[in-house]
């Protein structure tokens, strides 16, 4: 499948006539390593909407509770359609009545490694991963580092995986980030900020 394909859901639920998101055509700069981002979306819920770079696009997930640092605790993430890669530099308002309407921030992003391709890269590539439904990457992020790992378990919905921290030695069952680092890793703003920002 092309790029442009994967991206044919994304493009169909959006008006860029009215919405500021990228069309997914803009270039990208060249990175050392795929990239991940966690979105925190002020939609008709709250929620963090986890991203891996993939073969040309962004794989998401939204996660109502947001992501957790304890390996004790597993979250609800719902898989949702390819972004462009170009998606994980947005920060903004989407308008009312458009589709994820509602505030954008880039609560954190860096670079992963996928886990299971192993040290001489012979095991299973990020796609047989997602097919099989069991992905485990090594987050480099701001505010999230280390193993966690999505299981497609389809409880309750085609679509439903659950997100889990891998207990190592980045797993730590006293930080909360969600609730102590609610803030944008680009610009420092809070949601209101960010919403604020585009109202002026
Ligand atoms: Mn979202």
């Amino acid at each position: 499948m092309s790029d442009a394909d994967k991206l044919k859901d994304y493009r169909e639920k959006r008006d860029f006539q009215q919405t500021s998101e990228p069309l997914g055509e803009e270039r990208i700069e060249k990175a050392d390593g795929p990239r991940f981002v966690i979105q925190k979306h002020d939609a008709s819920s709250m929620h963090y909407d986890f991203r891996l770079e993939v073969d040309g696009v962004l794989k998401s997930w939204a996660v109502p509770k947001g992501p957790s640092t304890d390996p004790r605790e597993k979250r609800l993430a719902v898989q949702t359609e390819d972004h462009p890669l170009t998606y994980g530099d947005f920060e903004g308002v989407i308008p009312e009545d458009n589709y994820g309407a509602g505030t954008v921030m880039v609560w954190d992003r860096g670079r992963y490694r996928n886990i299971r391709a192993g040290k001489d890269d012979d095991g299973a590539s990020m796609q047989e991963s997602l097919d099989d439904g069991k992905v485990e990457v090594w987050l480099e992020g701001e505010k999230l580092r280390g193993g966690y790992v999505l299981i497609h378990t389809r409880m309750g919905g085609d679509e439903n995986w659950l997100l889990k921290k891998i207990d190592d030695e980045e797993a730590d069952s006293r930080r909360n980030p969600v609730s102590t680092e609610p803030d944008s890793v680009i610009s420092g703003d809070s949601i209101k900020d960010i919403r604020e920002r585009a109202e002026q």
